[in-house]
């Protein structure tokens, strides 16, 4: 019997070793992966809002087209070990599995492919491109792109409880109120302040597949 009827996983630095816009900014130049990390300890820092840091961002990466595929072969390269026997186990025993990010959704389709996962149940910020296959800006209203936007995003989900969340970031121990338990994934980064926050604290995959099917 599963302890957990649905489990939500955040996906940068939890089921892939890698930051996607940090990832795109080294891509385009030094100089532009120099304004990426300004830019975000600025929002560390609560000098700037998430939200216009977001945009920001991604108007000097201007990620294309071409660039999304990279990054979604990279996402894949760098996938979380044991993460696909996880999931598996998981879905078999009929648990619920869904991604919320703030990564950009295009490139991450390609890892929920290779994981199993649904794309309907990858919720991420989606970009638009213009005909040439460059960057177009934020596909409309991306609540994901926001500080606050985890927690709304699996309220409006109506996951089947007990819900599990996982990930490394302030933004994923901000859904606790939300789920029934917040574990934080400490295979790639462990933040103290996120620990702090947490029910549980996983290692690997294989530490989550024992919490949700014991
Ligand atoms: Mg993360």
């Amino acid at each position: 019997m599963a302890r957990f009827a649905s489990v939500v996983l955040d996906a940068d630095s939890t089921l892939s070793g890698i930051e996607g816009i940090d990832w795109l900014a080294e891509r385009r130049s030094a100089a532009v992966a120099a304004e990426s990390t300004a830019l975000t300890a600025a929002a560390m820092d609560g000098a700037r809002t998430i939200e216009s840091v977001y945009a920001d961002r991604l108007a000097r990466v201007r990620p294309s087209r071409e660039m999304m595929a990279a990054l979604g072969a990279a996402y894949i390269r760098s996938v979380a070990p044991g993460a696909e026997a996880c999931i598996e186990a998981l879905r078999a025993a009929e648990v619920r599995v869904v991604v919320v990010s703030g990564g950009l959704r295009a490139a991450l389709l390609p890892l929920a492919r290779h994981l199993g996962i649904p794309a309907a149940d990858v919720h991420a910020v989606g970009i638009r491109f213009d005909d040439d296959g460059e960057y177009a800006g934020l596909d409309g209203e991306q609540p994901l792109a926001t500080q606050a936007g985890k927690p709304a995003v699996v309220r409006s989900l109506g996951l089947r409880a007990p819900v599990l969340a996982v990930g490394d970031g302030a933004t994923d121990a901000a859904m606790r109120p939300e789920v029934s338990a917040f574990a934080a994934y400490v295979g790639f980064v462990r933040r103290a302040s996120v620990v702090a926050q947490a029910d549980h604290v996983l290692t690997g995959f294989d530490e989550l597949r024992t919490l949700v099917l014991p």
